[in-house]
């Protein structure tokens, strides 16, 4: 070890606006907590503070309580006022001792487990007031002791420097919160129009991540929970495992991991079992019993999550790949981060912030790959899976609003029924499995055969319906005619199909409701049948046919059918 580290530096504080006070820290172990302040000041005790060059400046987790020892000079002629700032607000005690004018030693106790107003400084973090007379040096004291991580992050700062900090530190938690909070209310809001759960447990994630962020920088110790620092130390580790169990159960959904990999999706079920039950431990446990099992869980955790959006991105789902961008962008974040801490990167604004921009903009993404998941529910609701055209649900909607539309504007509406002929031979002839790639081949010849605004859709079983508005039935008496060669040439030497189509035009109020037009066209349908199929039949001559052919059999049931 180079002697000179033996040595520390005491900072002028007259010549520097902001420094790391870790060059002149010296410490002490305290293992079992027995030392009191007037101890410390004995020799014995005094001769026992090293630099941190001798000790590990690392800590992680320590059941000792630690004393730091480091001395100010101020070498001008002005006495100078300075403010000591400890950068990780999570301690739960801190104390400091300063001299005041008359040499009398003054004590201030202070720490995350101490209610907030016992703080000089109204700050999220320690922030000490020191005077230091012209022409002087003098010694401080503080002691730490806490049940997480020990990060000793000690900076001594002019106040104008401190004040400049500040501001600008609050905006860009103003903008990371402000973000948080715009996200909660546009996703609670999606939540109650859609009623879709998904938003509900990406609510969850959010709202439990927001505010775990916010205590862990103290900022919600400040601001929401001041005076109830149990509650805000406790609340932390209930927080993160509510994070852990939301954002679980959110990626469990958004990628409907159950059914692209059950193995996988196992695994996380099995972790948010644990976040749960987390969740329902940490109040009653210590924090020091806690946090490392919770560390753990956490690492894996991220690690399985990026797995199962591996898993459905290689299954080429939409959702999939927002969620995997957002990831990635958190992920960066940790990387910025962690590449400026060892050194990598410069330190600036950025690099500081990575972390929490690469948060946020996960959310955001997050929120995007919800409206995405939205989408494709959406899509699978109104399509037929084997045909992909829409399906009867759609339909049923469909017909509903064309209908209302053609009456309110005065305008045709026609409907189209078509039901492929003898399809039950064929299947019993062929196999169930070519069926399906007939009925495909069918859905292909009409989706081709119509353009925007008309719309085909899969009935059910091998029929078809056509919504077509604005058509006259003379529009849809040549387009019927058109689709029915089209399948009988299309398919011949292939699966040598016809159909058998029936239509009926909304025309001045002729029907009333759109089940009225789709009976008269599946009754028209059912004419084409009876006439020997392969061929299209208009509802209107129909029931001139039926007249005709009901007049000559029976003509009383001729007056009851007109
Ligand atoms: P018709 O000319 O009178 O319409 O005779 P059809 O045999 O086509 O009429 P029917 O309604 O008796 O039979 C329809 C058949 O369509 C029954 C069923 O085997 C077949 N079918 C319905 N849905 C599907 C499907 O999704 N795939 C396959 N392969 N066949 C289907
Ligand atoms: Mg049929
Ligand atoms: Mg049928």
């Amino acid at each position: 070890m180079p002697a000179g580290q033996d040595i520390p530096t005491i900072i002028d504080i007259s010549t520097v606006e902001r420094t790391s006070l870790a060059p002149a820290l010296e410490l002490l172990e305290d293992s079992d907590h027995r030392l009191t302040f007037e101890q410390i000041q004995t020799p014995v005790l005094q001769a026992r503070f090293q630099t941190i060059g001798g000790i590990s400046p690392n800590f992680g987790f320590t059941s000792s309580a630690w004393w730091v020892r480091f001395s100010l000079s101020n070498s001008s002629s002005q006495p100078r006022q300075v403010f000591i700032r400890q950068d990780y607000p999570l301690i739960d005690h801190l104390d400091f001792w300063a001299q005041n004018d008359g040499g009398e030693w003054q004590h201030i106790a202070t720490g995350d487990m101490e209610p907030f107003h016992q703080r000089p400084v109204d700050h999220r973090l320690f922030v000490f007031p020191v005077d230091v007379p012209a022409n002087s040096e003098l010694t401080y004291y503080l002691r730490f002791q806490t049940q997480g991580a020990l990060n000793i992050g000690l900076f001594s700062h002019s106040p104008l420097n401190l004040t400049n900090m500040i501001s600008k530190e609050y905006l860009a938690l103003g903008i990371y919160y402000g973000g948080f909070i715009v996200l909660l209310f546009y996703n609670l809001f999606m939540f109650l129009t859609v009623r879709e759960r998904t938003f509900a447990y990406y609510l969850i994630y959010l709202a439990s991540y927001g505010l775990y962020m916010s205590l862990h920088n103290g900022l919600s110790f400040q601001i929401l929970v001041p005076d109830y620092p149990l509650l805000a130390n406790k609340a932390l580790l209930v927080l993160l495992s509510i994070s852990l169990y939301g954002g679980t159960l959110f990626t469990r959904t958004i990628l409907n991991s159950k059914a692209i990999a059950p193995v996988a999706d196992r695994i996380a079920y099995a972790m948010q079992l644990a976040s749960l039950a987390a969740m329902v431990i940490a109040p009653f446990v210590s924090y020091h019993t806690m946090i490392v099992p919770l560390a753990i869980l956490t690492v894996f955790l991220c690690m399985h999550l990026v797995l199962l959006g591996l898993l459905a991105l290689s299954r080429g789902t939409g959702t999939a790949r927002y969620y995997m961008i957002a990831f990635s962008a958190l992920l960066l974040g940790v990387f910025v981060y962690m590449a400026k801490t060892f050194g990598f990167l410069p330190h600036n604004a950025f690099t500081q912030n990575a972390f929490q921009i690469g948060s946020l903009l996960e959310m955001v993404l997050l929120s995007l790959a919800v409206a995405s998941r939205l989408n494709e529910l959406k899509h699978e609701s109104s399509t037929d899976a084997l045909t992909q055209l829409y399906n009867r649900r759609f339909f049923n909607d469909q017909i509903q609003i064309e209908f209302n539309r053609a009456q309110q504007q005065g305008q045709p509406l026609s409907l189209v029924v078509l039901d492929i002929d003898h399809f039950k031979r064929f299947n019993d002839r062929y196999g169930h499995s070519k069926g399906d790639s007939a009925l495909k081949a069918v859905a292909g010849i009409l989706k081709a055969a119509v353009r925007k605004p008309y719309t085909v859709c899969r009935y059910g079983g091998e029929e078809f319906v056509l919504i077509l508005p604005s058509a006259s039935v003379s529009d849809v008496a040549i387009l019927a005619e058109r689709v029915r060669r089209k399948v009988e040439k299309d398919t011949a030497g292939v699966f040598d199909l016809t159909v058998s189509i029936g239509f009926a035009s909304l025309d001045a109020d002729n029907f009333s409701s759109p089940e009225e037009l789709f009976i008269a066209a599946d009754y028209a349908l059912y004419t084409a049948k009876e006439a020997g199929r392969n061929c299209a039949m208009d509802y209107s001559a129909c029931q001139v046919r039926r007249k005709e052919d009901l007049g000559r059999a029976e003509p009383e049931a001729a007056i009851d059918g007109a």
